[in-house]
């Protein structure tokens, strides 16, 4: 980087990519702490009351939670190998990038994929899920997976309607989700849609660095771990399970992530998880409206697939959306998510999830319509932004963003 240019990047740098998202100030202090003993008597005093908000976001009381140092591809694998075994049949199917590495994962680790492609841009394939569940009469599917919100495309997925298309066949496979980029910021309920095993990672939804790997597990799922013969080590629930009781780890446990966890708990527990999942769906429509009005296309093949935690827009014809992200970071400071895989080039995601605010969004607006006219895209400058003020103008709710009481 020039002298020059680090001169533009002067100020706060804007970060409006699909994760990690924005940490805020609470969260980032509560992580400035000394080490301490992981095996002190109070230790577990600390970690207890996480698992149990942990718990209150997944909306179970069922299930157990559990937490690996690492990312959410980490909680995925951690996931498969305790519940499965080689061999095994899963049903999933391919929408977007993080689906697709799903697949590939399972793959890698020795289960047998029947793999349902569709556009990328749609969701989960709830009837083409059933007809193959219905044709499974000796339940030899063992496990149904269902990347909740795809984030490279901005699709978000009925598990609802899986789990229901699921029971009508009276299947007893157990259902997966990925909740990487929706648990904590939209409607999840792991109890009432019968999710057996939920993951995610601490740098979406939860407003913090990368390195927790989250899990919420099912008695079903559970119990299936106590069997299955996949091979695990590190990632055996098990020993988690047994030292979580008290609230320790069998192995040391990054602690100013967890205090980071305590404050973005609060933080959570301060707006209401209600209030935040509403405030996601305010500003995920303010968004949208701007993008309506700059006449660009989202990902997104129906309003009902609409994210509330990240936008794909496809740029127009003659536009290459490399070319924009490149402009919004080098002349604007700005981060916008790439499109990935087959969309690169085509598309460009604007994150809005976590620690996110209208101001946030009529920034993102305001510097996604300058670059895109950098780049040679007819846009209509100011027209973006001036829906997405129209939208909060109106809609109820104001500024979200709590802060958590003392
Ligand atoms: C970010 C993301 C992942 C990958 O998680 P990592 O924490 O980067 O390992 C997986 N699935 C979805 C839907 C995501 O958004």
């Amino acid at each position: 980087m020039t002298e020059f240019q680090q001169i533009r990047h002067i100020g706060q740098h804007h970060l409006f990519i699909p994760g990690p998202t924005n940490v805020p100030e609470e969260v980032r202090q509560a992580m400035n702490v000394p080490q301490q003993d992981m095996r002190a008597p109070d230790f577990g005093e600390f970690t207890l009351p996480l698992f149990a908000g942990l718990k209150r976001i997944f909306r179970t009381t069922d299930g157990a939670v559990m937490m690996f140092p690492g990312s959410g591809t980490g909680a995925w694998e951690a996931a498969i190998t305790n519940t499965l075994n080689p061999g095994d049949k899963v049903l999933m199917a391919r929408y977007g990038q993080f689906s697709t590495l799903w697949v590939k994962m399972a793959e890698m680790l020795g289960l047998e994929v029947i793999c349902v492609d569709v556009p990328w841009g749609a969701g989960v394939p709830v009837k083409e899920f059933g007809r193959i569940l219905g044709r499974d009469k000796d339940d030899e599917i063992k496990a149904v997976f269902v990347t909740h919100n795809e984030t490279a495309t901005g699709v978000l997925s009925d598990v609802e309607a899986v789990r229901r298309i699921m029971d009508e066949c009276f299947h007893d496979a157990l259902l997966f989700v990925d909740g990487v980029s929706s648990v904590g910021s939209v409607d999840f309920r792991m109890d009432a849609w019968g999710v057996d095993l939920a993951v995610t990672g601490s740098q979406k939804g939860f407003m913090m660095p990368a390195g927790l790997g989250i899990l919420a597990v099912s008695p079903k799922a559970m119990a299936a771990s106590k069997i299955a013969t996949m091979r695990r080590a590190y990632f055996d629930f098990a020993d988690m399970l047994a030292m979580n009781r008290d609230g320790y780890f069998p192995y040391t446990p990054p602690t100013p992530l967890l205090h980071g966890l305590k404050a973005a708990l609060a933080l959570i527990e301060a707006e209401g998880l209600e209030n935040v999942i509403a405030r996601h769906h305010r500003l995920a429509e303010g968004i949208r409206r701007g993008v309506r009005a700059w006449g660009l296309d989202l990902v997104a093949e129906h309003r009902s697939l609409y994210s509330d935690t990240v936008t794909a827009v496809r740029v127009p014809e003659g536009v290459d959306a490399r070319e924009v992200l490149r402009i919004a970071y080098d002349d604007f400071g700005a981060s916008f998510g790439s499109g990935l895989a087959r969309l690169a080039g085509k598309v460009f995601r604007i994150g809005h999830l976590g620690a996110f605010n209208d101001g946030m969004a009529l920034t993102a607006l305001a510097l996604a319509e300058l670059s895109l006219v950098r780049a040679g895209a007819s846009v209509p400058m100011g027209a973006g932004v001036a829906a997405a003020q129209a939208y909060f103008a109106d809609a109820a709710g104001g500024q979200g963003y709590a802060v958590a009481a003392e």
